[in-house]
């Protein structure tokens, strides 16, 4: 199949408030430019260096979403087109993303990074953490970021019972946290193998690459 047949048949199973954002991570231009042409322009890389290379050489209507670890001293480089950032994960990085933001005089739109697996090794707040911070009213001194909801990964497994009880769990941690940042509408969760469960438990926006690009030889 076709990266536009791939695309086209995940689109075709995704309700109208879900947004695909396809992840091109390791891909080349060439590819993204199949499912650019395809009508595709929500896109996702897990490395700064490698999005804004990708940024340079592609159409500006291309919505490029930063969905990996960030690097606080690599924020600079996407401060003046990124247009998601999904794995924030400290207070720190907000502010540096702040900062970075206001130098292009930009508002750029957040995702706070929840740790829902079991593995340690995934990035991310707790829901106490999450619960203190925004409790603590620093956000609103950052008026150059708007944090539009959150994002998590479920645990890397084929036991579908335990990604549902993850899944569900951010979808109860989004619902509480709705009291005190009402403007958030962005639930970030499901990827190739796990998206059909993470939009039966409330997902509004999936991050798919091997379903539409193939499988990848690394990253
Ligand atoms: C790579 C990646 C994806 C997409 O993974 P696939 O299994 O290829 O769909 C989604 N989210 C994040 C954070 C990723 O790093």
């Amino acid at each position: 199949m076709s990266i536009k047949e791939n695309l086209n048949h995940i689109k075709e199973m995704l309700p109208e408030h879900v947004t695909l954002v396809a992840v091109t991570k390791t891909k080349p231009v060439g590819d993204i430019l199949q499912a650019y042409e395809a009508g595709q322009r929500h896109f996702g890389e897990n490395k700064i260096q490698e999005m804004t290379l990708k940024w340079e050489a592609l159409p500006k209507d291309i919505q490029w979403h930063m969905i990996g670890h960030v690097q606080r001293n690599k924020v600079k480089y996407m401060a003046p087109y990124v247009a998601m950032v999904h794995g924030v994960d400290s207070p720190k990085l907000l502010q540096e993303i702040n900062k970075r933001a206001g130098q292009h005089r930009r508002t750029i739109p957040c995702l706070l990074q929840v740790h829902i697996a079991e593995e340690q090794t995934k990035f991310g707040f707790d829901e106490t953490e999450l619960q203190e911070y925004v409790a603590s009213g620093d956000l609103k001194g950052l008026k150059h970021i708007r944090v539009m909801g959150l994002m998590g990964m479920a645990t890397f497994t084929e036991d579908e019972h335990q990604i549902r009880k993850e899944f569900r769990n951010l979808k109860a941690i989004y619902d509480r946290l709705l009291k005190h940042l009402p403007e958030m509408n962005i639930l970030s969760m499901g990827m190739s193998g796990d998206y059909k469960i993470a939009i039966d438990e409330g997902s509004t926006m999936v991050r798919i690459g091997s379903s539409i690009f193939g499988p990848r030889s690394y990253g």
